[in-house]
């Protein structure tokens, strides 16, 4: 069958896989989803036991994708693996009552490396085969940012403009981003906060005429190609503990975007039915989520500053995506509920709440906890994690059920929040090989204002014609 691309809002006609990762965003407001998901039989899963991570990647992907050359994508995703520090990409370790499956062997030593390194390769050769170029620009709080400069540096049709708040990123975050190097990567310090650094990017991609003349793109996570790369890890999880004999596996989720999320409610519906049997949505005091899943109650209110700072996120731009399967594949009532939600800042589901809870059960988790749970792991199993994790392992142990295992995904290595692990433990953790030695790297960056029109004539100053 053909795999074909449409719109949560209903409003495109429906595109190719390639056609719908150039896109990012639907061109009527919605996300892109496959026309029809795919679904595997028992016999293509037994196949895949024992593949390595890349192979097993491949055999996933593959599923989802009919207008690229097979051998190109192998090669694509062998690549975006390769810079991997551990063999089994997303390795499971267990800790107490729980498993956790590290997802930070990448680059920058955080999850989101997953996803970017398959995206940048893919945007590389999507590129190459219409002949165009591809401006990148964002702006991040710390840890996308890197990622997304890791994703793409060196790459030739590509520039990637990163913004972030002047003095307001960690040192390590900052090294993370500056140190790269590439005539194609640009870190600009923003004399200002995150949301005017967002204001800016948005300011720009609203102007019309400078994003298609300047091929203006954005890697945020709504990309359908982010969310496939996720979806692999759930898979070889599943298929690492049902080695030891586990017919069926949870996951708890640190959640901000729901995009990690989403790619595991992908993976369980691509399987047999009860191999996933369901997710704990982990939130930190930013609960919009949590109070989703209990109560039907989808609300915004105001972002609250954070220990795990990828996840202080009101507004979950990849819920949409699960909105669209709540609402029976019924794109007039999604496009009828965000209206809504644009309009009043909050959406009643309550009338879902059974559906919802087939799939998930949530728990917002307090600071102490995190801190708690981090000091717990330390002492108790000899193991350091970062507080984004700790939020997901503090909702999976309330949330645990003796029947199956719980696999808690660990987001982020502990180095990289170290001030959260010393208010912890009593003690920053030590630094990696990649991080250690950061600072006695040659650095690049500019200072701006805080000024639209400072920073888009800076883009047009430093974009090849
Ligand atoms: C982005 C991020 C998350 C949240 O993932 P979503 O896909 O946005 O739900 C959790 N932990 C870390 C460390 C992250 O960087």
């Amino acid at each position: 069958m053909e795999m074909r691309y449409i719109s949560t809002r209903g409003s495109i006609k429906p595109v190719s896989f390639s056609d719908a990762v150039m896109m990012g965003l639907a061109e009527d407001g919605g996300l892109l989803l496959p026309q029809n998901l795919p679904r595997v039989d028992m016999t293509t899963v037994n196949s895949w036991r024992n593949l390595p991570y890349q192979r097993l990647a491949f055999e996933v992907i593959r599923l989802f994708v009919d207008d690229i050359d097979p051998l190109v994508l192998e090669e694509l995703i062998e690549s975006s693996y390769r810079r991997f520090r551990h063999p089994q990409v997303t390795p499971i370790t267990r800790r107490g009552d729980v498993f956790i499956q590290e997802l930070f062997h990448g680059p920058t030593f955080a999850f989101k490396d997953v996803a970017l390194q398959f995206l940048g390769n893919l945007f590389e050769h999507l590129l190459e085969l219409r002949d165009e170029r591809l401006n990148i620009v964002g702006a991040t709080s710390g840890d996308t940012g890197s990622a997304a400069i890791h994703g793409v540096r060196g790459k030739e049709r590509i520039n990637i403009f990163i913004l972030h708040p002047d003095g307001r990123v960690s040192p390590i975050q900052k090294l993370q981003m500056t140190t790269i190097t590439d005539p194609n990567v640009f870190n600009i310090a923003v004399r200002g906060t995150f949301d005017d650094g967002q204001a800016i990017v948005k300011a720009l991609f609203n102007d019309l005429d400078f994003k298609s003349e300047y091929h203006l793109g954005a890697v945020n996570s709504i990309n359908w190609a982010r969310v496939l790369a996720q979806v692999v890890y759930y898979i070889y999880a599943w298929l690492k503990l049902n080695a030891h004999g586990h017919e069926s596996v949870d996951f708890s989720v640190p959640t901000g975007n729901f995009g990690d999320i989403f790619a595991g409610f992908t993976a369980k519906r691509l399987l047999p039915e009860g191999l996933i049997n369901r997710f704990v949505l982990a939130t930190n005091s930013n609960d919009i989520l949590a109070r989703f899943v209990n109560r039907g109650d989808y609300s915004k209110s105001a972002v609250r500053a954070t220990c795990s700072p990828s996840m202080d996120i009101q507004v979950a731009s990849n819920f949409e995506r699960y909105l669209y399967y709540l609402r029976g594949e019924d794109a007039r009532k999604v496009a009828r509920d965000m209206r809504n939600f644009d309009e009043t800042g909050r959406l009643d589901l309550s009338d879902q709440r059974r559906d919802v809870a087939a799939d998930f059960v949530s728990r917002a988790v307090s600071e102490d906890e995190t801190l708690a749970t981090i000091r717990d792991f330390h002492e108790q199993h000899d193991y350091l994690m970062d507080p984004h994790t700790a939020v997901g392992v503090h909702a999976g142990l309330a949330l645990r059920e003796e029947a199956r295992p719980m696999v808690c995904l660990a987001t982020a290595h502990p180095a990289k929040f170290g001030e959260a692990v010393h208010r912890a433990i009593g003690r920053a953790p030590g630094l990696p090989p990649g991080l250690a030695d950061l600072d006695k790297k040659e650095s690049r960056c500019v200072v701006l204002d805080a000024d639209v029109d400072q920073i888009r004539s800076y883009i047009r100053e430093h974009v090849k014609p």
